[in-house]
């Protein structure tokens, strides 16, 4: 099955006249690992907030044929758009298992047909293997590690059939071997999603970042791979500090 690259063209949010995004135009494509970056208040988590149907925008944001913009939230779910938030929005008191059932729910839902009940355990299975939490599946979510609740809302996106993921601030808060392994897991699912990271570790994106976009006062500042934004002065000046 092919994914649909995500074409975002003249991106424009307002908040009450203060212009958060003014016209950030990307794209992400399977295959790539793309990373959006910049100093805070940039408009990196608006960005993606208007592409999830969660904030009023203007401009352009392309599925495939599937424009976004304008769609109420569960439309661009159904469509195949997933994301996760800074801190992971899973159910504490249910356990792991629990958890990608709700989400298995949600796709049958959405998808408007029943599954069999062995096509739901299969795609679990997948997405707990995936995640690395095949291990977890009878602990409750909230007992889990940081960057293993940080996996179990990404095995709930990859359960709910996402094809695009977009994930706000994956590793903010994880050990260095966690670290690690959600790079090397998104590394895997870039073949077969659409991945957009935004990022503050900056660390985390020289080692994973295939292409990389620099946004700054709400525009793009700067793009390309991980060694040209890093040689860009003007990336240097306002955001690296070198
Ligand atoms: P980043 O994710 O890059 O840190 P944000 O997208 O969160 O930046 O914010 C971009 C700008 O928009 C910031 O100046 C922020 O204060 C402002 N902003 C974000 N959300 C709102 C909102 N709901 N109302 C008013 N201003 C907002």
């Amino acid at each position: 099955m092919t994914v649909d690259s995500l074409v975002v063209t003249d991106l424009q949010v307002e908040f009450s006249g203060f212009v958060a995004v003014g016209g950030v135009s990307f794209d992400a494509h399977p295959g790539e690992v793309r990373f959006l970056i910049g100093p805070n208040g940039a408009g990196k988590t608006t960005c993606i907030d208007a592409v999830t149907g969660l904030t009023k925008a203007t401009g352009s944001a392309r599925l495939g044929e599937s424009e976004l913009l304008g769609r109420p939230v569960h439309k661009i779910v159904r469509l195949g758009v997933g994301r996760t938030f800074q801190t992971a929005s899973v159910f504490d008191e249910l356990t792991v298992l629990q958890n990608l059932d709700i989400a298995a729910g949600l796709r049958r839902r959405s998808a408007s047909l029943l599954r069999s009940r062995r096509g739901v355990d299969a795609s679990i299975e997948r997405a707990l293997e995936e995640t690395g939490l095949s291990g977890e599946l009878t602990r409750p979510a909230g007992v889990l590690s940081h960057g293993q609740k940080q996996w179990l809302e990404i095995a709930m996106l990859l359960v709910q059939d996402a094809k695009v993921l977009l994930l706000d601030e994956p590793v903010a808060g994880m050990s260095q071997d966690e670290r690690t392994a959600t790079g090397e897991l998104l590394q895997r699912l870039a073949a077969q999603h659409v991945l957009l990271v935004v990022e503050h570790d900056m660390d985390f994106m020289r080692r994973f970042a295939t292409r990389v976009t620099v946004l700054h006062q709400g525009k793009v500042l700067s793009e390309g791979t991980v060694a040209e934004v890093q040689a860009d002065p003007r990336v240097q000046e306002v955001y690296l500090g070198t």
